[in-house]
């Protein structure tokens, strides 16, 4: 199995990039962001804690990210491999991720973190904010904010994974298509 951790800040374009690596490699998408704003989208309890803290910009709790990981895993018995997006993003997520992928038989494979500077980011993030009407992405304070956390609790884990040489960091800066090639070569170079 071929299992991807996309990393990088918000904006860094993991979303952007896992469109062309689910294609190429025959892989399920699993970002838990996405899963979260479905689950606002329907009016689920869940959804309705969560929105609270995303409008924030803060993360969510471990536990429910773990859960709906979790089940998309059970979901998924037969698959070629996953690419994660958005997570983990914090040290617990990572440690349940291996416990979970063990029980599979299977482990991450590489991490691909995209490096992007804040103010490119808030750039980005301002204008898919327009684009897309994400409330999260339309203010300033907000976009600080998940910039700030993904700093102080995503960044470490950076070191999880270079301790087990799968770090592969990519400047994210530069034509998708170009940016694409780097990371199927990174994966063609496994
Ligand atoms: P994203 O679409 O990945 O930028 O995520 C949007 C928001 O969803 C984040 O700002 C968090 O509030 C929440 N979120 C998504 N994934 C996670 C995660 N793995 N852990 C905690 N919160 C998350």
């Amino acid at each position: 199995m071929l299992n991807i951790v996309l990393f990088g800040p918000p904006g860094a374009g993991k979303g952007t990039q896992a469109d062309f690596l689910i294609k190429n490699y025959n892989l399920i998408h699993l970002s838990t962001g996405d899963i979260l704003r479905s689950e606002i989208k329907e009016g689920t309890t869940l959804g309705l804690e969560a929105k609270k803290l995303m409008n924030n910009g803060l993360l969510v709790p471990d536990d429910v990210v773990i859960g709906m990981i979790k089940s998309q895993l059970e979901k998924n018995p037969t698959s070629n491999g996953f690419i994660f997006d958005g997570f983990p993003r914090t040290q617990k997520q990572a440690k349940e991720l291996d416990k979970l992928l063990n029980k599979k038989s299977t482990s991450i494979s590489v991490m691909l973190s995209l490096k992007v500077d804040d103010q490119e980011l808030i750039k980005r993030l301002l204008k898919r904010g327009i684009d897309s009407g994400r409330a999260d992405d339309q203010n300033e304070n907000i976009i600080t904010n998940r910039i700030n956390e993904y700093n102080i609790k995503t960044t470490p884990l950076k070191d999880y994974y270079r301790l087990q040489n799968k770090l592969h960091e990519i400047n994210g800066i530069g034509s998708v298509s170009e940016i694409a090639n780097k990371l199927n070569q990174i994966i063609d170079n496994l």
